[in-house]
């Protein structure tokens, strides 16, 4: 298409890559002072069990304050500190930040952290995560890893190491983004997943798509059948929230809840905002 509108097209769009290109040189080197500098910041979303709506974990969730752009979502980094070699120190610094803040929380409420699959490259990834519980003083119990279908299809021998040894601690491991990924049934046998989280995009239209009311049944029937726990990732309405409590879905996360907040309103939520459950009083009685 480009060719068939002429030279001057191709020199436009060289000179938009080179832009591209000197503007992704300039952030990954503030990227690279980030850590130093202490810009980076974790935001907390709950995770609420549908049922009662109480609390019972928080998802980490990494934010850039850069001193010019203001905060920036992982969207907008994370991808470019992989490129750069930076998440594997930038990932070490979430969990240490997640566990100690989360040492904070009473006993029942857990951590989830997110892990790129290059974390997995490290050998040294489940000292790393040993490091950070020891030094919080959190039981490996509260930790839950969340690793995407792709972490799986990157993965070697080792990454499924990895996985038991930390399994074997009693750290809890979650697949997230669930349905998104390929193959991703085959990755439940390889590994004894903790949690399936659906991601939001088999959430947003429920209750309007037949297909994806079927699809959230059948991977909740199967977590249950597999001792596995369901989160509904992007919960955002009532009747979503509604939807899934029928269909027996554990536990929910999404904006109905609460946004991805700091740790000082997490910790208000905790003590203040329980439970979470905006949309039993709106919604209908549930038809037994
Ligand atoms: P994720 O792990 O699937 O996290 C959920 C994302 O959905 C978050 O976006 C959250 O803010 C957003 N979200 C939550 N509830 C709702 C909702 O009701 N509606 C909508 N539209 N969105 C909702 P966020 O914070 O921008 O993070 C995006 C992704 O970045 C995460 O997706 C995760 O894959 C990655 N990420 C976040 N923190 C880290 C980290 O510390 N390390 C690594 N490697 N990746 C991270
Ligand atoms: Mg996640
Ligand atoms: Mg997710
Ligand atoms: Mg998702």
């Amino acid at each position: 298409r480009a060719k068939a509108e002429g030279r001057g097209t191709w020199r436009l769009y060289d000179v938009e890559m080179d832009e591209r290109q000197k503007d992704r040189r300039i952030l990954q080197s503030a990227l690279r002072q980030a850590v130093l500098r202490d810009e980076f910041r974790l935001e907390y979303q709950p995770l609420v069990n549908l049922a009662d709506g109480r609390i019972v974990g928080a998802e980490a969730l990494l934010r850039w304050q850069h001193p010019e752009r203001g905060l920036l979502p992982p969207g907008d980094f994370i991808a470019l500190a992989e490129d750069a070699g930076l998440i594997g120190q930038i990932g070490e610094w979430v969990l240490g930040q997640a566990c100690r803040e989360a040492a904070n929380w009473p006993e029942h409420v857990g951590i989830a952290v997110n892990l790129s699959p290059l974390q997995f490259r490290d050998s040294g990834l489940v000292e790393i995560i040993d490091r950070a519980l020891a030094q919080a003083g959190l039981a490996p119990g509260r930790l839950e890893l969340e690793i995407t279908e792709t972490t799986m299809l990157e993965t070697n021998s080792e990454t499924v190491d990895a996985l038991w040894q930390l399994h074997g601690r009693g750290v809890r491991v979650a697949l997230d983004d669930f349905g998104t990924g390929y193959s991703s049934l085959s990755y439940l046998r390889r590994f004894p997943f903790d949690k399936i989280k659906i991601d939001r995009s088999f959430i947003r239209d429920l209750g309007y798509e037949k297909d994806d009311s079927s699809i959230v049944l059948a991977i909740i029937g199967l977590a249950e059948r597999m001792g596995m726990v369901v989160t509904a990732e992007g919960v955002e309405t009532p009747r979503q929230a509604e939807i899934l409590n029928s269909y027996g879905c554990g536990q929910a996360q999404g904006y109905l809840f609460s946004r991805p907040v700091s740790a000082a309103v997490f910790g208000e939520l905790l003590v203040t905002g329980t439970p979470l459950c905006p949309w039993q009083s709106v919604a209908e009685p549930l038809a037994r």
